[in-house]
């Protein structure tokens, strides 16, 4: 027999009412609930489908040992602290240093060595290396993609024979050819500094002391606990401010009724605002919505290979990038040296990007391993002790794609969504000072204690 209509609706699940419903609980969200309160925004309400706040910075610990998906390294002076100063207590302090396995097979300065790439090559190296720069800034082509833009400023030879070109192509997921110009010039202006003649020379010959070599901030880690410990305060902080969390539901869809937006999850319950602010991936975001999209953008794959280790490292630095030209990992972070080893053993977070052959945590570790041992670096006991594959780890800058991006946050513009932060705004944005300054310029605030711009 059916229910009667009245029975129905007495049993239908009630739609909670808020006045903005941010989507996605890493940086980017937790800084827009901040910024609500602030602007007095009424009620709030933080959804995720993980089942805690933080979004991607993202650890892994067993029997002792603990991993981060990757580098992930925070500052004391970040404006995200400004937002959740309780943040600063959690943190554990510490001192990387940075270095980069070249295709020489020799660990140096990272991101370029002017005493290994460029004084120990040797004369005939030196003049092949200012030939290419002075014919880079002759013929002064228009740059049109990643690859034009770093060999105008440091010649075609030393971009190859640094291993630039190879890292490049590791980090962005496609050859620098393919990377759009945008985002060289954007993100990679750190190469234009590098290679200026004045800054060059400046470096060969003056001598830094060492307060002039430390950073000018705090460098940080999230505490051994795991970030849970680091961003469960932040969560309280805006519970008492009246920010509502509903965490580990997988959102069904994102409807226009009746000039509110109305959220579903896919057990049924229902939500509705006013206003809706995505930081969750555009494509996912269209897709809830039945927005169309012409092409949807693409995203790296991360895979992260978590190892311990017993023997001889053979580097001192605590991260180093792979510049070589083999293998896919990227980077990879000692953990051991901010956290202490574990029974004697040291232990650390290998990045790798996925791509049509290295597609799987088995892959990347039978490669890591035989480039290791190539190199002559962790020589003695190597044990994988986990992995981990995060999908949507950064967007891939293929030509087009920020114009592609831009047209389709424009649609999400139109249809009422505000959509901002590392995927929302597909932007690869390389930390949380960074993902802090774009969610408060998205919603016109400034905070009253920022440094002047
Ligand atoms: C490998 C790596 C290294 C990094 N290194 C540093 C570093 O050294 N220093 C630093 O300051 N920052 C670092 N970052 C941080 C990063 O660059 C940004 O600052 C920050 O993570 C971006 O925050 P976000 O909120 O925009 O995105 P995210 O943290 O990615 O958050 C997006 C959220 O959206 C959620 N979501 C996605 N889809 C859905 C869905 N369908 N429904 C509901 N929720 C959904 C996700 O679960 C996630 O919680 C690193 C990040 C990574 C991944």
């Amino acid at each position: 027999m059916n229910d009667s209509y009245e029975l129905q609706q007495e049993r239908a699940p009630e739609t909670e009412a808020f006045d903005a419903i941010i989507l996605g609980a890493g940086v980017s969200g937790l800084v827009a609930a901040s910024v609500l309160v602030k602007q007095s925004s009424g009620r709030i309400m933080v959804v995720d489908s993980y089942d805690r706040v933080g979004g991607n910075h993202l650890d892994w610990s067993r029997n002792g040992f603990t991993f981060d998906v990757g580098s992930l390294i925070f500052q004391d002076d970040s404006p995200l602290v400004k937002h959740f100063p309780e943040l600063l207590e959690h943190y554990v302090h510490i001192h990387p240093s940075w270095g980069r396995l070249n295709p020489q097979r020799k660990i140096t300065t990272y991101p370029i060595s002017v005493k290994d790439d460029i004084i120990a090559a040797g004369p005939l190296v030196i003049c092949r290396i200012m030939l290419s720069v002075l014919a880079a800034r002759i013929q002064r082509k228009t740059m049109r993609n990643a690859k034009d833009f770093a060999a105008y400023w440091i010649g075609a030879y030393l971009l190859r024979r640094s291993g630039l070109e190879n890292y490049m192509a590791r980090f962005y997921g496609v050859a620098p050819d393919h990377i759009d110009l945008e985002l060289a010039q954007k993100r990679m202006l750190w190469i234009k500094e590098h290679s200026s003649l004045t800054n060059l020379l400046r470096k060969m010959w003056k001598r830094r002391s060492p307060a002039q070599i430390a950073p000018p901030n705090k460098q940080l880690a999230r505490p051994k606990a795991g970030y849970s410990a680091l961003y469960e305060p932040v969560k309280h902080t805006l519970s008492q401010s009246g920010v509502a969390f509903r965490l580990g539901i997988d959102i069904a869809k994102l409807e226009k009724s009746a000039g509110r937006f109305v959220v579903t999850s896919s057990c049924g319950k229902t939500m509705a605002a006013a206003r809706v602010i995505s930081t969750i991936p555009i494509n996912i975001i269209s897709g809830l919505c039945g927005l169309a999209q012409n092409q949807p953008l693409q995203t790296i794959t991360l895979i992260s290979l978590y190892f311990s280790f017993s023997g001889n490292r053979g580097f001192a630095q605590s991260i180093l990038y792979n510049f070589s030209y083999e293998a896919a990992w990227k980077r990879l972070t000692v953990y051991s040296d901010f956290y202490g080893s574990n029974e004697g053993r040291e232990y650390f977070a290998v990045e790798v990007v996925a791509n049509e052959i290295i597609s799987s945590i088995e892959l990347a570790e039978a490669e890591f391993r035989q480039h290791v041992a190539k190199n002559g670096i962790f020589d003695g006991d190597l044990r994988l002790e986990g992995g981990h594959v995060l999908d949507n780890a950064y967007p891939i800058y293929v030509h087009g794609a920020a114009a592609n991006a831009r047209q389709q946050i424009d649609i999400l513009k139109q249809f009422g969504i505000e959509s901002f932060g590392r995927h929302g705004a597909f932007n690869y944005q390389p930390t949380a000072r960074v993902s802090t300054l774009e969610a408060e310029e998205a919603l016109n605030y400034r905070h009253p204690d920022a440094q002047p711009a």
